[in-house]
């Protein structure tokens, strides 16, 4: 057993381990969707996977998460688990995975994860705070037999075959504050916490006053999304120049956490949920 301090020097070096959290931990937030509270209790788990009970409703059984359950992607990844949706899984997942964490128990109150600042960073910071506890070596995910490459309209996603995890990502916008942007490494934890976690979410300004006039977003505030104008962003600093892509680079793998760490080196060109979510699809039926 390893007990983590708050420094983020102390994660696994990779992820060859299991890994559950060594205390409950829990947090509340706005929800983007209801911008009611929502909350969220972390619990260890020793099964492997990652899995939702309802503090709201604790008669209900658990559920383990699968890329089978995703409803929607327009603006969020969201869950349908037995008679219950569950919104804006991402970030929670892609920090969970991020880290090295590969059981763990999701007790959740209300419809939707909170958004937090919109990044995984809370997510780190929380885990951090109980810090880790191992469970053995993590079965090895069964290698690609071949790429699998998905499309939507200029958009697609690959994932290749390969001994290492690498994650890339590149988006083109026409606005020039984003522009194009292409971000890759090769995932540890220490490289995701540094590198990836605090990457928010970001939107437009035009598109987010239409969202928040029709009550889609009613969580929606500066404080957990970057806003861009075109030329500019409405709320900076940035934390990184590269902002956005690292943020479609954690997107990308919260959605991929649905079916566990790929053995694969996987690129998104373009990504969305719904292309990233449907390579989790295709990556479980293919193992
Ligand atoms: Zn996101």
């Amino acid at each position: 057993m390893e007990i983590l301090s708050n420094s983020v020097t102390f994660w696994p070096r990779d992820y060859s381990q299991a890994w559950t959290l060594n205390a409950p931990v829990e947090r509340s937030g706005v929800g983007l969707h209801s911008g009611a509270t929502a909350r969220l209790r972390l619990e260890p788990f020793e099964q492997a996977g990652y899995w939702v009970g309802w503090l709201d409703a604790p008669e209900l059984p658990l559920s383990q998460l699968h890329p089978s359950q995703v409803c929607e992607t327009q603006l969020c990844t969201a869950l349908q688990l037995d008679q219950r949706r569950l919104a804006t899984v991402e970030h929670l997942l892609a920090a969970l995975a991020g880290v090295g964490i590969s059981s763990a128990l999701l007790l959740v109150d209300g419809p939707e994860i909170p958004l937090m600042d919109g990044s995984a960073q809370p997510w780190v910071e929380a885990i951090a705070e109980v810090g880790l506890k191992a469970l053995g070596p993590r079965p090895v995910a069964s290698a690609l037999s071949a790429p699998i490459t998905l499309q939507h309209g200029q958009s697609f996603v690959t994932a290749l075959p390969s001994e290492r995890l690498r994650l890339a990502a590149a988006i083109e916008f026409p606005q020039p504050a984003i522009g194009r942007q292409l971000f890759s490494l090769e995932l540890t934890p220490e490289a995701f916490v540094e590198q990836i976690a605090p990457a928010r979410t970001f939107g437009f300004k035009q598109q987010v006053e239409q969202l928040l006039a029709a009550g889609l977003i009613k969580g929606g505030a500066l404080d957990n999304a970057l806003v861009c104008d075109g030329d500019g962003w409405v709320n900076p600093p940035l934390r990184f120049a590269d902002e956005p892509v690292r943020h479609k680079l954690l997107d990308l793998l919260g959605d991929l956490a649905l079916a566990g760490l790929p053995q694969a080196q996987v690129f998104a060109f373009r990504g969305s949920h719904g292309l990233h979510t449907a390579l989790a699809a295709a990556l479980v039926s293919s193992s």
